[in-house]
């Protein structure tokens, strides 16, 4: 008997849609020719209660590619808004997704179920609605990857090409990505509904999220003042985690900031090999806009739209709910650096706090600037200089003086640390990773899933991505950075 006859395959709770008409679209996806699954997250089955052996099947690929709505499911294109490039468009939406539906993790947790490239739908514009097997392979590798780093982000639970061919610049494989999210709600989301003046939905959608993300703020008598309190919070923490790790979103649109405080829409994003500060890697960023060092202040601009569409619910005056939400808005940059310097404190093996960290953790950087030093390497093999070998940092400087100079003070510094080298090592190995994605693998990766239908190289990074804190010594090629003298990396929109 198939699984399906035996009980539902997922226990969907659909509050978007039951509790927000009005919010979405109900709408279907197209009908694609052949669904097949080429990647199946089964440890993500795992945690959202799902049988993993009944959708690991052509079943299950029919259900990701669309073709098969499951029992429960009430698909719908979400409306939403965003600034986009600094530019408002005041209808943005599921142009090529469908969530099809909520459920309840292991936790206890709420997800989405999002489809992404199931076809047109009424927000599609001039778009296709689909989406080519190359992006879809890059989110799904770059949400494993910042997963395994232990920063919040959507994942993806399975991946499935459609048997179409799709026209990008050339023909593509069509594909379509199943992503989990906390939610799909985004600054966008507050703007399209506050951009029609349209405040009771507003106020439906707050209340929403207070009650998904922020149920501790029911019972507060400032609740609308405090949900932008705590969605400032959660992005201060990610995009300081993201700065961390040197990941560059690159395209922080309103459209693409998730309420939850997950990292959302990968699409021209990419980690910084060399460390630049003003690394940018789409090639539609003509200025910039998105470049590393100006994530955070972005997501100060992005929250300040946000904080625009709740004036009407923080106070009934005007110039009085003006005046608290951009105070609120004015903490955002302190409460990043804040999370900023405590992520530095604990990668530079620092327990204590002390007024000069700051100074020493810009230090490191600025020792880094224009001397062609690997982000990650360096951060990784200070773990080794801190139980006495400095060499193999050092050699990452093009001029080690720079390095000598920060090293010293470095040292002094650690010597009112209570704990011994080692375990401090450890401590710092357990933060700053060996293996991130790095753009040459994705890149080889989707080049032998997209030109030879070969996904073995996607699930050797796959592999590697989910363990990248531990010394993995017969993958340590992965570790490295691509060899000097290749050309400048460029990623393209994903769409
Ligand atoms: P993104 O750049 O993926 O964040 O998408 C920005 C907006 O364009 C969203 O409203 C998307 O739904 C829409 N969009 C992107 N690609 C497509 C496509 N191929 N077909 C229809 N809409 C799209
Ligand atoms: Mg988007």
């Amino acid at each position: 008997m198939p699984p399906s006859l035996q009980s539902p395959l997922f226990a969907f709770d659909n509050s978007y849609a039951r509790d927000l008409p009005g919010f979405s679209t109900p709408w279907q996806a197209a009908r694609v020719p052949r669904p097949a699954l080429v990647l199946f997250n089964r440890a993500l089955a795992d945690t959202l209660g799902l049988d993993a052996d009944a959708l690991d099947t052509p079943e299950g690929a029919d259900i990701f590619a669309g073709n098969r709505v499951p029992d429960g499911a009430t698909p719908i294109a979400q409306a939403y808004a965003g600034h986009q490039f600094g530019g408002f468009s005041p209808q943005l939406g599921d142009g090529r997704a469908l969530l099809l539906g909520e459920l309840i993790d292991r936790q206890g947790q709420r997800r989405d179920l999002q489809l992404k490239g199931s076809g047109p739908t009424p927000y599609s514009r001039r778009g296709d609605g689909k989406a080519a097997l190359g992006p879809v392979l890059r989110e799904y590798l770059m949400g494993e990857a910042m997963h395994a780093l232990g920063i919040p982000t959507t994942r993806a639970l399975a991946a499935v090409t459609t048997g179409e061919q799709i026209r990008r610049d050339g023909p593509q494989p069509g594909a379509v990505l199943a992503r989990i999210a906390a939610s799909h709600i985004r600054v966008g989301t507050f703007q399209f509904f506050a951009a029609r003046g349209d405040h009771d939905r507003v106020r439906q959608l707050a209340d929403y999220v207070i009650a998904r993300h922020d149920p501790d703020l029911l019972a507060s008598e400032d609740r609308y003042l405090d949900l932008l309190r705590a969605v400032c919070e959660r992005q201060a923490r990610l995009v300081a985690a993201w700065m961390q790790v040197g990941f560059i979103h690159g395209v922080m649109n309103t459209d693409n900031m998730a309420l939850s405080g997950e990292t959302i829409d990968y699409g021209p994003c990419a980690f910084m090999d060399r460390y630049d500060p003003d690394t940018v890697f789409s090639s539609i960023d003509h200025h910039g806009r998105y470049a590393y060092a100006n994530q955070p202040g972005i997501a100060g601009w992005n929250l300040a739209r946000l904080a625009e569409t709740l004036l009407p619910l923080i106070d009934a005056d005007t110039e009085r709910a003006i005046a608290r939400a951009t105070e609120v808005i004015h903490g955002f940059l302190a409460t990043y650096e804040q999370h900023w310097l405590d992520g530095q404190r604990t990668r530079l093996g620092l327990t204590r706090a002390e007024p000069e960290d700051l100074a020493l953790a810009q230090g490191f950087l600025a020792a880094m600037e224009g001397q062609s030093v690997d982000f990650t390497l360096a951060w990784r093999r200070l773990a080794a200089a801190a139980e006495g070998d400095a060499q193999p940092v050092r050699a990452l400087f093009a001029d080690p003086a720079a390095f000598d100079r920060w090293h010293a003070g470095w040292q002094a510094r650690l010597a009112l640390e209570p704990a011994a080298p080692t375990e401090r090592a450890a401590a710092m190995r357990r933060v700053s990773p060996a293996f991130i994605a790095r753009n040459h693998r994705v890149e080889a990766a989707l080049a032998a899933a997209v030109d030879h239908g070969d996904l073995g190289p996607a699930k050797t990074l796959l592999a590697v991505l989910a363990r990248p804190f531990d010394e993995q010594p017969e993958h340590a090629d992965f570790a490295l950075p691509p060899s000097p003298g290749g050309a400048p990396y460029q990623t393209f929109c994903g769409t």
